[in-house]
């Protein structure tokens, strides 16, 4: 199983075969110690630049004939050794990381759509992406078609020949209706356009790849960080996706890129050795996108990626179990009006949920407290051990008042029809003692 570098020397890296179980890959994929200094943990590579052992190696390398390295904005040891383990925690066949989540969604939209496109999305989206789809992208030409998830022909029935993808949230922040990613897959794999999920609330407990979706994305700065210390994105490619087959849709991927030497991504990927050419997709985002935007991740931040990724089999469970337990402590209380958790909704809700989830119901909840706005502030002012920020997946439990903060300057009507009430309460459950965080909870409810 270990793969020998050195004559007699340690084992610098693990035989990826036979695979190994998620929980072990993400402590020991791709990596086992540092050839120079046989140091156990990925080092931090602060390096921009990789020596060249000649002229032809160079333009080998910069051409993709061969496999290697030419600047850390494109790639980097300690990012790939990330890219790597989130590859098989995913169960992909690639993967690329970037500074922060929105640019990974920015870099796998733009990476197969240009102005006069569209992409059908779910309305049920973290705000900021809403920013980003149906302004930003909507301002360089590239519409936004957002539909009702709850009916998967939606997306078949708003897709026309120039769509280009997909896109969806598998647990929507903060509806908490579960994606139906087997659905909506099984129609996208008919019709021949990639299906895209955002799995950033969560990982591990929801395979998207596994269930039907092409390529999966996440904002690392929350569960798969876990410790609320670094931005940062990733997207793992499936493999899945028959790019050639639907090469009328995706010029891109089949047609000469006179931006690189007229490469054919397609091709150029067949021929490249390694996890950079495992995946024409992300070959292509890497030295396109990657290259002229450059939203790549620092050396350092890959590393507390990785640090977090380490002990995500421990956390997800005990984020999950804690926010079930609370949530069934919120039901029963005299002062919450509504609670929202994906196992509490109806008969398609609760089976979606098991389909993505398992037994598990996720690790966030929203309820409604009664008494509206002055209530709501009345709680978070309260609150002495859970944070009042307006991140979500740290290991800390997080609470936000959505109407006097996040959405305090929308229109009441638009907020409402978001599904932000007077009294919401949106709360990112950590792992402390359940008891604790429960009577925190308790406590600022009595005041409220
Ligand atoms: N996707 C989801 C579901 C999110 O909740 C967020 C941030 O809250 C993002 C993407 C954006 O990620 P980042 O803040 O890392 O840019």
């Amino acid at each position: 199983m270990l793969i020998k570098s050195q004559k007699n020397g340690p084992a610098t890296r693990l035989n990826p075969t036979p695979a190994l179980h998620v929980e072990t890959a993400v402590l020991h994929g791709s990596y086992r110690c540092d050839p120079a200094t046989l140091a156990t943990t990925v080092p931090i590579y602060l390096s921009n630049a990789y020596a060249f052992e000649s002229i032809e190696h160079a333009s080998d390398v910069f051409d993709l004939r061969r496999e290697g390295r030419t600047y850390s904005r494109l790639m980097n040891p300690t990012t790939d050794i990330f890219e790597q383990r989130v590859t098989a925690l995913e169960g992909g066949v690639a993967a690329l990381a970037t500074s922060s989540g929105q640019a990974a969604i920015m870099l796998a939209i733009l990476n197969i759509a240009v102005a006069g496109d569209n992409i059908v999305s779910s309305a049920h989206l973290y705000g900021g992406t809403i920013n980003l789809l149906a302004s930003t992208f909507q301002r360089l030409g590239i519409e936004t078609r957002f539909v009702d998830p709850s009916d998967p022909e939606r997306f078949r029935e708003a897709s026309d020949r120039r769509t280009r993808c997909w896109f969806a949230e598998a647990l929507p922040n903060p509806k908490l209706s579960p994606f139906p990613i087997v659905e909506v897959g099984a129609i996208a794999h008919e019709l021949g356009i990639p299906l895209i999920i955002d799995n950033t609330m969560t990982p591990l407990i929801t395979r998207p790849l596994e269930l039907g979706a092409h390529v999966t994305l996440h904002s690392t700065s929350k569960y798969m960080c876990g410790h609320g210390t670094t931005i940062g994105g990733v997207i793992v490619d499936g493999g899945t996706f028959d790019w050639a087959a639907h090469s009328e849709r995706f010029p891109l991927m089949t047609c000469p890129d006179i931006s690189h030497g007229n490469i054919r991504w397609l091709d150029a990927a067949r021929d490249l050795p390694g996890p950079y050419g495992a995946s024409p997709f992300l070959l292509k985002m890497r030295n396109t996108l990657m290259r002229d935007f450059g939203p790549c991740p620092s050396p350092f931040a890959s590393f507390l990626c990785i640090q977090g990724l380490e002990t995500l089999p421990l956390r997800m469970p005990r984020h999950c179990s804690n926010a079930r337990q609370l949530a069934e402590y919120l039901k029963a209380h005299p002062s919450v009006l509504d609670v929202t958790y994906p196992t509490f909704g109806g008969t398609v809700e609760r089976h979606r949920a098991e389909q993505n989830m398992g037994n598990d119901g996720g690790p966030m909840i929203v309820f409604e407290i009664a008494g509206g706005i002055d209530a709501g502030r009345r709680f978070i002012e309260r609150l002495q051990l859970v944070y009042h920020v307006s991140n979500i997946g740290d290991a800390r439990t997080l609470a936000t008042h959505p109407a006097s903060t996040t959405h305090a300057s929308v229109p009441r009507e638009a907020r409402l029809a978001a599904g932000v009430h007077d009294g919401t309460i949106r709360i990112s459950v950590g792992i402390e003692h359940i008891e604790d965080i429960i009577a925190d909870i308790g406590q600022a409810l009595e005041g409220a």
